[in-house]
């Protein structure tokens, strides 16, 4: 149960920018969706007001079956991964990917299991003592997917996780955030200005432009504006 629905949304910063208009959005369990569109489209705001990061200025946002506009974003049972990855740098990598389930006060055998398995599938077993100054750009994405894992969350935020990364990895990177999206069986909202990206991964694209949505389809039926 974790269909996530936006409807009649509006996001409207302060300056009168008017970041998304009128956005309605059906997102059904366990799809894989990526918002595409150029840069300054409405693509990050709408992914932070599903997480809770931004306020709806407009319109009802659901997670479930469960209004969400005043959930505080620790209660919405999602996690994001970030461009930057949001590493804390004093921290090691195991460190980091516990610290979510920490605040949240779960015991520490479990946490150990759940980081210790969410280690395994992203095969970064050997870097857990490491602090990220010490990791590569791959690397520290993975922990960043890591820390996301080990919280069991039923929707997967992703802004741009692959933008800092070389063309190579990148595409390397794509591969295994879609056979982690199978293996989770879980919601994924993926955000990226790349098109290709977009169409490979994507169960669904959803195309942003202007703060509109213009296009909801599967990769396949997606047609190219003029
Ligand atoms: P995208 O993710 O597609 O690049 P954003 O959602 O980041 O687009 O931005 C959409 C629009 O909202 C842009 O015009 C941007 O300048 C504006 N915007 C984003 N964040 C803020 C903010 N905190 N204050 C004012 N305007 C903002
Ligand atoms: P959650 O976002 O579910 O609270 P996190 O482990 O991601 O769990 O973050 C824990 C706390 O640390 C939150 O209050 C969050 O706002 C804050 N936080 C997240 N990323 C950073 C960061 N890079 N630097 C400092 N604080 C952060």
């Amino acid at each position: 149960m974790a269909k996530v629905v936006l409807k009649n949304v509006y996001k409207v910063y302060p300056g009168n920018v008017t970041a998304v208009k009128d956005c309605n959005l059906e997102i059904e369990d366990k799809e894989f969706v990526v918002l595409v569109g150029p840069s300054g489209c409405g693509k990050s705001t709408t992914l932070r007001m599903i997480a809770g990061l931004e306020e709806i200025s407009s319109g009802e946002l659901y997670i479930g079956d469960k209004l969400m506009n005043d959930v505080a974003p620790k209660d919405r049972d999602i996690a994001m991964v970030f461009q930057n990855y949001a590493l804390y740098p004093h921290m090691t990598v195991y460190e980091n990917m516990a610290f979510g389930l920490k605040l949240r006060k779960v015991p520490k055998d479990v946490i150990d299991k759940k980081v210790r398995e969410a280690a395994r599938i992203l095969d970064i077993e050997h870097l857990l003592d490491r602090k990220p100054k010490a990791l590569s750009g791959g690397q520290r994405q993975r922990v960043a997917l890591g820390r996301a894992i080990v919280r069991e969350p039923k929707v997967f935020l992703m802004d741009e996780p692959l933008s800092n990364l070389d063309a190579k990895l990148r595409v390397q990177m794509r591969t295994e955030i879609s056979k982690l999206h199978k293996r989770l069986n879980t919601t994924f909202i993926y955000v990226t200005h790349d098109q290709t990206e977009a169409m490979t991964m994507g169960t669904k694209i959803v195309v942003m432009k202007d703060g509109v949505i213009q296009q909801i389809a599967a990769p396949q039926d997606i047609y190219e504006h003029p």
